[in-house]
């Protein structure tokens, strides 16, 4: 299982240290084997320890240069990023990304070798007009992704749901997860609006293989139980 928490624009570099510290520890004493990927803030970047992998949110796509408020290659390289968030929905619809940025982006990390969770999900006027709508809609997304790159992982995020409490039905997300699952062999995320409470009966579906967190992993002990969670989900789904 991968579990991951995107803290968007929250947390200091303090916060995010103490939260590191709790995870960290965590992962360590119980024997946690699953991926754990926490993208805090830019300003919160360092070596943490050795046990939660740390990734960026963002980054744009050169070694370095006059791109005023960006960050680049060269800055993650300092502090040995290698993970990186492509296609989230609030860069896509917020920060107005396009298709083509995203998979220009996707292609020089790609070709840098970083671990690359890709973001794709539909709006709600689009989950509306039903499912064949819904995946042509996803495969848009896909334009310019190289779905067979091997450090590729793919997360499954309504836009609908990011944030808002909402969450499709069970058997929705396993229905989109299996057509993603005969696109791809990645490991599969489904993110948008997943709790301590609901988290489980998620990562139980079939086709999914972990869990993108956002306002329910700010706090590092619920970030803690998801991860136990998906622990002990790892080894059932293993036997
Ligand atoms: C996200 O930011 O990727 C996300 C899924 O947010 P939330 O869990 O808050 O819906």
């Amino acid at each position: 299982m991968i579990v991951c928490a995107n803290f968007k624009a929250n947390k200091t570099r303090q916060e995010t240290q103490a939260y590191m510290a709790v995870v960290e520890s965590f992962v360590s004493a119980n024997g946690i084997s699953d991926t754990v990927i926490v993208f805090p803030p830019f300003t919160a970047l360092e070596h943490y320890g050795r046990n939660v992998l740390v990734g960026v949110q963002n980054a744009y796509p050169v070694q370095n240069g006059a791109f005023t408020g960006e960050i680049a290659l060269e800055q993650l390289e300092e502090f040995g990023i290698e993970t990186i968030l492509i296609g989230h929905s609030e860069r896509r619809h917020i920060l107005g990304e396009t298709q083509e940025s995203i998979a220009e982006k996707f292609r020089f990390f790609a070709e840098r070798g970083f671990a690359i969770v890709y973001c794709v999900g539909e709006p709600l006027e689009v989950r509306e007009e039903g499912n064949d709508a819904l995946m042509e809609y996803i495969d848009k997304q896909f334009e310019g992704i190289d779905l067979k790159y091997p450090d590729l992982i793919i997360a499954y995020e309504p836009v609908w749901a990011i944030g808002t409490g909402l969450t499709p039905s069970l058997r929705d997300i396993e229905l989109i997860h299996g057509a993603l699952r005969a696109k791809t062999s990645a490991p599969l995320l489904y993110g948008g609006s997943v709790k301590v409470d609901n988290a489980r009966e998620i990562m139980a579906l079939d086709n999914v293989e972990g869990v993108l967190v956002g306002s329910g992993a700010l706090s590092a002990s619920d970030f803690c139980s998801m991860i136990e969670q998906a622990s002990e989900l790892n080894t059932k789904k293993g036997e």
